[in-house]
């Protein structure tokens, strides 16, 4: 199969071999958004979810073909007993749960798409906690066998929620992930983590988790979230980010890139002084960079919304090489990963 974006930005999915298979991708006349959303959270934080086909439909009118389904990495427990009108006050303790994944599956199993390709990720991975994680997997694969290829996103370290109970994974947490590690290797399956670099204070605080997790899984396929920043992190010295960043990539080759969040896109992306460090740093390992928008979708999540997240998080995609731009705008980095029968069209000369 090849897709090609054709005819007004519309994106039209074709068979080898059909009409529009030989066309180029010209970059001077369509649209720079990415068709790739690998980091959507179908599931809130907190309070009821967006129904599901109303947010496939979102995708679609916004071109984005394929996506990766996302409960989130920590929900309010007691919110269904508050959404029961019972009592809940006071407590604001967040925990990861399964609740979220399998609400997804039914969903996606329930109502398949044809043109739009979901994949589903489990989000329940407690990894401050890891000794059930390998049963909870089996049990997502009783019930959903073979639908789940990805795992996360799951937090490291999320200083965003420190407030709320949350607390980093320490050394001897990610040395005790050996056995879940083992099977996601022998599934070749993509772990997305969320761990934050550090903060505008100590900008490198929490750099030594993420090398923990390279140095002990280096055959595991990882992608680091957001490049590691946060809102607590909006004045992060490029040049010392991007070195950090090349030197990962460089010793890691199983490390990918996640640029989602609009957090790059306010603090880094948007900055002409800023930008151009990373454009370099996505032209170099771009065959290992992901789109997303992170859109947490909750009831009140709007199509505007949602285009909005597609527009500011596919900003930095003008500024790519033609290389790169097909391997992160037009999605063929994600369809390497995983091994899609897919392909991105070319990119015009
Ligand atoms: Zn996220």
């Amino acid at each position: 199969m090849l897709i090609a974006r054709c005819c007004m930005g519309v994106l039209a999915v074709l068979l080898a071999g059909g009409a529009l298979a030989e066309a180029c991708f010209d970059r001077e006349t369509e649209s720079h958004h990415f068709v790739v959303d690998s980091h959507l959270h179908f599931q809130p934080f907190s309070g009821r979810s967006l129904d599901h086909l109303k947010l496939v439909d979102y995708m679609r009118d916004a071109g984005v073909r394929f996506a990766n389904v996302y409960g989130i990495g920590q929900t309010r427990i007691e919110d269904w007993a508050c959404l029961q009108h019972r009592d809940c006050s006071g407590e604001q303790i967040i925990k990861p749960t399964m609740k979220n994944d399998f609400v997804n599956a039914k969903n996606v199993t329930n109502y398949f798409q044809r043109d739009v390709r979901l994949t589903l990720s489990m989000t329940f991975p407690d990894l401050q906690n890891p000794e059930g994680i390998l049963t909870r997997m089996n049990i997502l694969d009783e019930d959903f066998p073979g639908y789940f290829q990805w795992i996360g996103e799951s937090n490291v370290v999320k200083q965003a929620l420190f407030n709320m109970g949350h607390e980093p994974a320490t050394l001897e947490d990610i040395e005790n992930w050996a056995p879940f590690m083992a099977e996601l290797r022998r599934r070749d399956m993509p772990l997305a983590l969320h761990s934050d670099l550090g903060n505008d204070d100590e900008p490198t605080k929490y750099l030594h988790l993420m090398e923990a997790v390279l140095e002990r899984y280096p055959d595991n396929t990882v992608v680091w979230m957001h490049l590691g920043m946060s809102r607590e992190q909006r004045d992060m010295n490029p040049e010392d980010h991007a070195r950090i960043l090349r030197r990962l990539m460089e010793r890691h080759p199983n490390l990918w890139l996640d640029i989602s969040w609009t957090v790059l896109y306010d603090y880094y992306f948007s900055d002409d002084d800023r930008r151009p460090y990373y454009v370099d740093v996505l032209n170099s390992y771009s065959n290992r960079v992901l789109t997303g928008t992170d859109m947490v979708a909750s009831e009140f999540s709007s199509e505007q919304q949602y285009e909005r997240l597609v527009e500011l998080n596919s900003y930095i995609n003008r500024f790519l090489d033609d290389r790169a731009f097909r391997n992160i705008a037009l999605g063929q980095s994600y369809f390497d990963l995983l091994s899609f029968d897919v392909e991105a069209p070319a990119i015009c000369d």
